[in-house]
């Protein structure tokens, strides 16, 4: 039974409501998710393939702005996980998703949140599987497990990149801290279309889905760009044990980008240490590179070659166009 309105007027839902009504067809088409009405779901891998998981936690006011739309959460909540499974070049299937709703959620909010995520559903071709859902004192808290599968022994690990391997990016950089910075109006002056396409990279980032899966055969070592570009690759650095060289003036930033940049000299950083971009840094042994450019055409993403991976004792460092090094801990590099 749904709960009467509270005194202000808000409709708020029932544990059993949020599940049967609003999350359950969420799960139509999954055959082992059984409608949300089991303890646990069924998960037969293809043949020949072994399954990936992953799992991220967004919280309001430190993953996405409280009052962002309620799809665009959804969307980003599910995306950063895909933008995992890519990275480990596998196909995502399903999920499991936990919300911890403040008590003065109200129904029309959740509905649009399911809303969000049946959208992305079709979009990525995942369903739900399970979840729950609780209540808390907290600020809106939201946990999503991806599952997905890689051919066996194929998944694209952070470690395993090599000295002389060529290093890549995916997409562009900077996008989404430039469009946190429109959406607090901490840039003044830009282009309506500009502002836009930035604040949409920050609110729904697109995961590397089709190019992710290509990149067992090509990539020695990956990750997803989430913390920034140079944090990212310290992480990638520290599991294949070696150093590298990353070119400043070789980032690949958006057209919006650059009109930002121009009206903000000062926040040009932010293309190497800005996060939540979720584009895939990858690395390619030089005779790969056609390979890996044909992934890209065929996945209709761009890609470009940002530096090179150099033996542990190199370190990591930054150069600009005349070879200078850039003081790395400007750009948001943190050793390990
Ligand atoms: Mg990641």
């Amino acid at each position: 039974m749904t709960p009467p309105a509270g005194a202000d007027g808000r409709d708020r839902p029932g544990e059993f409501e949020i599940i049967g009504d609003i999350f359950a067809p969420l799960a139509a088409g999954a055959p082992g998710a059984w409608g949300l009405k089991d303890d646990a779901a069924l998960f037969h891998p293809t043949s020949g393939f072994e399954t990936v998981l992953t799992v991220d936690a967004m919280v309001a006011g430190v993953h996405f702005l409280p009052d962002d739309p309620p799809e665009s959460i959804a969307k980003k909540l599910l995306r950063v996980n895909l933008s995992d499974l890519a990275a480990k070049g596998a196909v995502p299937r399903g999920y499991l998703l936990v919300t911890s709703f403040p008590a003065d959620i109200d129904t029309g909010w959740i509905r649009r949140f399911a809303e969000g995520l049946a959208a992305d559903q079709a979009r990525y071709g995942v369903t739900l599987w399970g979840g729950d859902t609780v209540k808390t004192p907290g600020p809106l808290t939201l946990s999503l497990t991806a599952i997905g599968e890689v051919p066996e022994g194929r998944i694209v690990r952070r470690g395993g990149a090599q000295a002389g391997d060529d290093l890549y990016v995916t997409g562009t950089l900077g996008d989404a801290a430039l469009g946190l910075a429109v959406l607090k109006n901490e840039i003044a002056g830009l282009d309506a279309a500009h502002a836009a396409f930035l604040a949409g990279r920050y609110r729904e980032p697109e995961p590397r889905t089709t190019f992710g899966q290509r990149l067992p055969g090509i990539a020695h070592a990956a990750l997803d760009v989430s913390d920034g570009l140079m944090a990212d690759l310290g992480h990638l650095c520290s599991a294949s044990g070696l150093g590298a060289q990353v070119e400043f003036h070789r980032l690949p930033v958006s057209e919006a980008g650059r009109a930002a940049l121009e009206l903000h000299p000062e926040l040009s950083d932010l293309v190497a240490s800005g996060g939540d971009d979720y584009e895939i840094l990858f690395a390619v042994p030089p005779g790969r590179a056609g390979l890996a450019d044909a992934a890209a055409a065929e996945s209709g993403v761009r890609i470009a070659r940002i530096g090179t991976l150099l033996p542990a004792g190199k370190g990591v460092t930054a150069v600009d166009e005349a070879g200078r090094e850039i003081p790395l801990k400007r750009l948001g590099y943190r050793h390990f």
